[in-house]
């Protein structure tokens, strides 16, 4: 059997990702080389996808959300030292820890929900991925 890019022989089709090229040659192509070698075979094609920019974006949200949070509960923090200093009324200066520290917390989590939804997308598309190469392989 011979590779239809390299012209390299093999022998047997193990040696071979599809008809007639050669494991080798299949991983050095590019991936709009792939698609047009295999139509059905586009796992180079779902490698490049898990990069997009729209992903980038929302990971980079998560973390600015969370850091809004703490830049919240940090404020809230200095807040409640100025009360103390001008000698406020503790009913107010515990109504500040209280919704500064509750609003902060809930900022940070809301920005960690969308982190982790990111890396679960990310694990669902990798394992799809897995599945797919190996359902093609057997
Ligand atoms: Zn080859």
């Amino acid at each position: 059997m011979r590779c239809k890019i390299c012209g390299e022989d093999f022998p047997s089709k193990y040696y071979f990702k599809t008809g007639d090229i050669c494991n080798d040659c299949y991983k050095k192509q590019l991936p709009t080389e792939s698609k047009e070698t295999n139509g059905k075979n586009n796992i180079i094609g779902i490698k490049n996808n898990t990069e997009t920019p729209e992903f980038k974006t929302l990971t980079g949200y998560g973390k600015f959300i969370s850091g809004l949070g703490w830049f919240i509960i940090f404020l809230t923090g200095i807040l409640v030292i100025i009360e103390l200093v001008s000698e406020m009324e503790v009913i107010f200066v515990v109504s500040s820890i209280f919704s500064g520290a509750i609003l902060g917390i809930l900022v940070v989590v809301f920005g960690q929900i969308i982190s982790c939804f990111v890396s679960i997308e990310k694990n669902t598309r990798m394992t799809y991925e897995l599945l797919k190469n190996k359902e093609q392989q057997e």
